[in-house]
This record gives C-alpha cells, sequence and structure tokens, in this order.
C-alpha cells in the first residue's frame, strides 16, 4: 500500500457560517463541482456527465456525515479533463453552527486545518457572524472568506467587505468583485488573473473565461491595486519590486499570498452566489490555492499519559508513530457506532490494534471508511492528514486520543463543559421506557456534554446538558429518531452544594439488639477544595481502629450521600474528606454498617462547615440598538445580570450597542422572546457557560426552601 495522494495535496477544511448564510448550500454546490470534475476522468462522454449530473440532483446530496472526501483539480474546469496529477484531495468537516454545542463545535474546530467563512451579502456581518469568527480565532484557524447570496435583492459586495474589514478584521483583502447584483448578478472578476468569469448550464458548469467587460475595468483595476500592494508588504522581493512598479507574476503573488494566509496575517475575501451557482469552482481553487496542507500547520502537540509536564510532538509524516484524535462519535444506521477521526501522525491500517491513550484501553480498529457525499468507500490503510470513520471501537468517545501502544501520547487533555441545566422526562408506556432507555444511552455516548441520571425516588429520568437549544434538540430527536412517547418537564437550573469551611464530625451507625447487630463508627473531616478539582477521599485510619476491608464502604457511603445532596437535594461538588478516627467491633461490624456511618458523618460534617450552593453564571452577548438598551440592561438587571462592558458598533445608520454581561442562567430561560419583545425583534444574543459561583443567600434559601 502506497498513499494515493502527497500530503501537501490534502486540505482538511471547514465551512463555517452563522445559520441561514448558505453554509449548507455551498456546501452542496462544492459537493456537486467535486463530483463532476472527479467523474470527467471516468466518464469521457459530455452525454454520461450530464445523466450522471441529473440522477446526482435526483437523489439530493448527503452532507449529514461529520467529514465528506472529496476531490478537486484547481483549475482543471478550463481544460475540460481531469489532469489526475493535479488533483487534491479536500476532507470536509462538519462544524455546528449554533454555540450551545461548545464541546462539536471546538472539537471540529481543532481538527480542521483552515476553513471558508460564509456571509451573508445583504446582511454583511451579523451578529452571529461574529461569534463564529472569535471561535476560529480561538483556534487560529486560517480562513478565507466568500460573501455569499449577492443574487439577492439589497446584496451590496462593498458594504459586505466593509462590514468585514471593520468588525472583523483589517486583515481581509477583495480577491475578486462580481460582475452585476440581485437579478443581474451573472459571475466574478479575479483581480489576480484579471478575467471576468461567468458561469452558463443549468448547474453553473460550463464555466468561461472572458475580458473584463468595459465597465468594470477601472474598478478592477483599482480593487487590484489594493490587492497587489497588500501582498507585495508581505514579501522583500515583492515590495521592491512593487515599488519599482515592474509587474510581479501571478504564481509569486499566489504563493506570497499563500504564505501570508496560513500565518494569519491577510484575509482573502471572495464572493458569488450558491444558489444561482455562480463563483464555487474559483473558491474551491481558492481552498487549494491558500489553505494550509497538514505539513504547513505545526505539527501536533501532546504529552505523555504517565507525566503530563512532558510535552510529546507528532510530526504530520506517515514513518512518525500513529497517532489521532477522535472529533465526533456518531450513531449510522447501517453500521452501528462510528467514530470520526483525524490521522496526525503515521498510518492505520484496518484490523489492527490501537491504545485509546485517554481511557487506557485497548481497541481494535474493525473497518475503516471514507465517507463520500454519495458513498462510502472501505479502506485498508490511511495515512498522515487524513479524515475517515472507523468502525468497531467500543469504548471510545469524542476527544479521546488514539495512538500507538509502544508510543502513547494524549492529544488533548479532556475537560467537558459541566451541564448546567436539566429537564424531567417520563415515558408515556412500558414499552417506551424501555426504547427511551436505549435512545438516551446511544445520545449520551455521541456527545459528552450531555448527561443522563434516573432519579430513584420519583422514579423520572433527568437530562442535563449545555443550554435549552441543546436540550430541546436531543429530545427532539429521542422523539423523532428514536420514536419514545415521553412527557417533558420544564427546564431546570443544575445547581451544585458545595461547603466554604472545614469541619469535623461522627457517624455512628449501632444496633445491638439480639442477634447479630450493625456496627459503623467512623470519624470524618471535610474541607472545601478549588472550583472544578472534584472530590477527594483520604484514608488516615492509623494502627487499624478501622480495619482496611471496611474503608472502601466509608467511600462509598459518603459518594452516595454527595450524589443525592444534602441541602436541597443537588449533587454535592469539590470537597475532600479525611477519614481519621473511629472503632469496629468484631462481630456486629459490616461493611454496609460502615457504609452507612461513613454517609451520617459527612451529612453532619457538611452541614457545620458553612455550606452554599452553586449557579451557573452565563456569558451573554446582546447587541441591541441604542434605543433599546435602557430597556436591555434594566430586565438584565432584575435577572441578577452584572454588566462588564459595553461598546458602540457600527456606522451613523445602523449604530448598535454591544451589551457584555454575566447573568446567572436561572433567569436566563425563555431569554430569546423575551428579548424580542422588549427591543421590537431588533436585538441578538448569545450565550454560553462562564462558571459556577454561590448563590446569594436570601436565593439559597427560597430555592433550599422550595426543594422541601
Ligand atoms: P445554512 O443555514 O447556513 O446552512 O444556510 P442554507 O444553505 O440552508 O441557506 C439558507 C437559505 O438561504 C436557504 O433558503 C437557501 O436557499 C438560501 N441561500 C443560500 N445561498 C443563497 C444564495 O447564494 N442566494 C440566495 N438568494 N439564497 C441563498
Amino acid at each position: 500500500m502506497a498513499r494515493e495522494y502527497p500530503i501537501e495535496k490534502i486540505r482538511d477544511i471547514g465551512i463555517i457560517a452563522h445559520i441561514d448564510a448558505g453554509k449548507t448550500t455551498v456546501t452542496e454546490r462544492v459537493l456537486f463541482y467535486t463530483g463532476i470534475s472527479h467523474k470527467i476522468g471516468e466518464v469521457h462522454e459530455g452525454e454520461a456527465i450530464m445523466d450522471w449530473m441529473e440522477q446526482e440532483r435526483e437523489r439530493g446530496i448527503t452532507i449529514t456525515s461529520a467529514a465528506t472526501t472529496c476531490f478537486w483539480t484547481p483549475r482543471g474546469y478550463l481544460s475540460k479533463e481531469t489532469n489526475k496529477e493535479n488533483e487534491h484531495k479536500i476532507n470536509i468537516i462538519d462544524t455546528p453552527g449554533h454555540i450551545d454545542f461548545t464541546v462539536e463545535v471546538q472539537r471540529s474546530l481543532r481538527v480542521l486545518d483552515g476553513a471558508v467563512v460564509v456571509f451573508d451579502g445583504v446582511a454583511g456581518v451579523e451578529p452571529q457572524s461574529e461569534t463564529v469568527w472569535h471561535q476560529a480565532d480561538k483556534f487560529k484557524v486560517p480562513r478565507i472568506c466568500l460573501i455569499n447570496k449577492l443574487d439577492r435583492t439589497g446584496a451590496n459586495f462593498e458594504t459586505s467587505l466593509k462590514s468585514i474589514w471593520e468588525r472583523l478584521t483589517p486583515k481581509a483583502i477583495a480577491m475578486q468583485i462580481p460582475i452585476g447584483l440581485e437579478d443581474k448578478h451573472e459571475g466574478v472578476i479575479d483581480l489576480i488573473k484579471m478575467k471576468a468569469y461567468k458561469f452558463a448550464g443549468d448547474y453553473g458548469q460550463d464555466m468561461t473565461e472572458e475580458e473584463i467587460p468595459e465597465e468594470l475595468k477601472k474598478q478592477s483595476k483599482d480593487y487590484r491595486e489594493k490587492l497587489i500592494e497588500k501582498i507585495a508588504e508581505q514579501d522583500e522581493k515583492l515590495t521592491e519590486a512593487y515599488l519599482n512598479d515592474k509587474e510581479i507574476k501571478e504564481e509569486d503573488l499566489r504563493r506570497v499570498l499563500r504564505k501570508a494566509v496560513i500565518d494569519y496575517k491577510l484575509v482573502p475575501v471572495f464572493c458569488g452566489s450558491a444558489l444561482k451557482n455562480k463563483g464555487i469552482q474559483l473558491l474551491l481553487d481558492a481552498v487549494i490555492d491558500y489553505l494550509p496542507s497538514p505539513i504547513d500547520m505545526p505539527p501536533v502537540q501532546g504529552f505523555d499519559p504517565k507525566d503530563e509536564t512532558k510535552k510529546i510532538i507528532k510530526e504530520s509524516k506517515d514513518d512518525e508513530s500513529f497517532s489521532a484524535l477522535v472529533f465526533k462519535v456518531a450513531t449510522d444506521p447501517f453500521v452501528g457506532q462510528l467514530a470520526y477521526l483525524r490521522l496526525y501522525s503515521g498510518t492505520l491500517a484496518s484490523g489492527s490494534y490501537v491504545l485509546n491513550s485517554s481511557t487506557g484501553d485497548k481497541e481494535r480498529v474493525g473497518r475503516v471508511l471514507r465517507m463520500h457525499s454519495n458513498k462510502r468507500e472501505e479502506i485498508k490503510e490511511i495515512y498522515a492528514g487524513d479524515i475517515v470513520a472507523v468502525v468497531g471501537l467500543k469504548s471510545t468517545t469524542t476527544g479521546d486520543t488514539l495512538t500507538d501502544p509502544d508510543y502513547p501520547v494524549i492529544l488533548e487533555k479532556i475537560i467537558f463543559p459541566e451541564p448546567v441545566i436539566s429537564i424531567a422526562i417520563e415515558p408515556k408506556t412500558k414499552a417506551d421506557q424501555e426504547k427511551m432507555g436505549l435512545a438516551l444511552k446511544r445520545l449520551a455516548e455521541e456527545d459528552p456534554t450531555f448527561k443522563i441520571k434516573g432519579d430513584l425516588e420519583t422514579g423520572q429520568t433527568i437530562i442535563s446538558g449545555m443550554g435549552e437549544l441543546h436540550l430541546e434538540v436531543l429530545v427532539d430527536r429521542m422523539l423523532r429518531e428514536f420514536k419514545v412517547e415521553a412527557n417533558i418537564g420544564q427546564p431546570q437550573v443544575a445547581y451544585k452544594e458545595t461547603i466554604k469551611d472545614t469541619a469535623e464530625a461522627e457517624g455512628k451507625y449501632i444496633k445491638q439488639s439480639g442477634g447479630r447487630g450493625q456496627y459503623g463508627h467512623v470519624w470524618l473531616r471535610v474541607e472545601s477544595q478549588e472550583q472544578g478539582k472534584g472530590f477527594e477521599f483520604v484514608d488516615a485510619i492509623k494502627g487499624g481502629v478501622i480495619p482496611q476491608e471496611y474503608i472502601p464502604a466509608v467511600e462509598k457511603g459518603i459518594k452516595e450521600a454527595m450524589s443525592k445532596g444534602i441541602l436541597a437535594g443537588y449533587p454535592v461538588v469539590d470537597i475532600k474528606t479525611t477519614l481519621y478516627d473511629g472503632s469496629f467491633h468484631d462481630v456486629d461490624s459490616s461493611e454496609s454498617a460502615f457504609k452507612i456511618a461513613g454517609s451520617i458523618a459527612l451529612q453532619k460534617a457538611f452541614k457545620q462547615a458553612n455550606p452554599i450552593l452553586l449557579e451557573p453564571i452565563m456569558k451573554l452577548q446582546v447587541i441591541t440598538p441604542e434605543q433599546f438598551m435602557g430597556d436591555v440592561i434594566g430586565d438584565l438587571s432584575s435577572k441578577r445580570g452584572k454588566i462588564e462592558e459595553m461598546e458602540d458598533r457600527g456606522e451613523e445608520m445602523n449604530k448598535v450597542k454591544v451589551i457584555n454581561a454575566q447573568v446567572p442562567l436561572s433567569g436566563m430561560f425563555g431569554y430569546a422572546t423575551q428579548l424580542r419583545s422588549i427591543t421590537q425583534g431588533r436585538a441578538n444574543f448569545t450565550m454560553e457557560f462562564g462558571h459556577y459561583a454561590e448563590v446569594p443567600k436570601n436565593v439559597a434559601e427560597k430555592i433550599i426552601g422550595e426543594e422541601k
């Protein structure tokens, strides 16, 4: 076996956009054009291709998988033949658009090397696009932009470009200008080649390269001037040539621009209309020309499973030892569970054994599948830089690292945010109960931020997640995909309990009234721990005052009491408990007696150690026209919100205020509707989990009262 595409001919990219900008349509067109160009090599007859296109259209292109592979030869459309030699492989990684799904968004941004950011050419940069952009910033993703929908009424390339420039980055530069707008949008002008491109045929597949129309010559020249200047600035030789008015070669411009994009110094902006089939082929050229291949990015860095402080670097090479990151686990109707992974280094053959270094388990890789838009292809071996789905992993979840057992590495320490919101669900019938159990288990396997808990007292099932929408989507899937009938409760805040001080208490469970009695006796110290540090149990028993065999039972009793909650029925977190004294009885002591004693001691000590309730505090950003600002802030104050920062944004006509605030989640249910009514639907917001904080005394008393 050998690799079919050299690593520098691979692109691992995402198409990212806020909802409605056209991500789905762009992706569909990309898969369609790449499908045609890949077919040309196989079917030479023009008619056969038309047939194939019709069929493909009817069948509908599917882009539901977490990663889809396609192939593209830059500028291949001009020759009408595929030039196999210059064909590149593009893996498109799906990036969910909503902020509630933080884990999936972050995982997918992590495994891609570059991104295409899609904007609506009427609205330009919208509040939601800023969120998406900043997420990409966080992962330092090199990117190119597409101003889409230029066929829509009200479309404006210049103002859209300006909004990118002003609100997102001054690194943005126009690579193209449109030929006509709205219903006169015909094509685009490429400012590097200085040619006009039009897209004929039912699917825009018949591209033509023409001279720039007379009326656009001046505008093209002005834009090109700016573009060349920006590119030339990035390179000494080009700067010199530019200053001396020398013509710079196309390939030099591309080379220097490519480097600038990869270093995130420039962001090229393209334009067109996905729906009307304008410009997408050129966007694909740009993906190949300017977005990085796996070896253009710094090698992946992880750490030694035995010692977190020891950094390990894995080069993106086939002869490096194998390492991969699982970025999504999905249930597939045909093959069961699919784990999507990115191979960072080495090679992987189907049927081989690997180590899941995150869990320590050995796993056998069954089949390896490459997902295309219309088929899945079974492959025997994959190489560094590739993205595939594998079948057969037993205990691997999103975020896990798979490695060569002899050279283990962990690529990422997984800290999943704690679920902040929960709802109770109750199956309608016995049959639904079983189906529901199965459905929830499946969904939880796919999504590590989705948790299920049974409430023994009420017989209810409680599910928790990262936000209202997150749970809505999951419940909706359960009802529709798994056909479970259930009653759904109101969303509740996932409070937690903890302590601020230290206390000691005795737990005694002694019953000696005829026959064999019960005897468990412990002394326990509880201390508060730093937030997020979790639970710790220390065995400080000396001289065998409690025999070793009963000590695990004490810990078990403590853990049970913690999960039930002590103040108001919410789980106890971040405490350290030390078992330091106690006694036992030769005949009457048992594990169960010590378990109960442990639980009693914890409850007593906890109550004396200044117990408090913790609540999730959300980071909120509201973008509102100025005239509603007072009302928005007033409303947030009534929800115990704290305003952190306010900024002005936009220009004369559409001046807006950006409000950044921290607000307890408890006041934020249904906020979308409330904000709409306060601002006549003109404001927008995004919200994500920030941290847990102490609930003020008066509020806590109310919550505790209600629980009791
Ligand atoms: P997503 O939510 O970002 O995936 O957006 P979609 O691709 O689903 O597009 C949202 C809506 O915009 C759909 O109704 C599309 O048909 C429409 N749309 C997408 N691209 C274009 C375009 O280039 N022009 C016009 N007029 N509409 C478009």
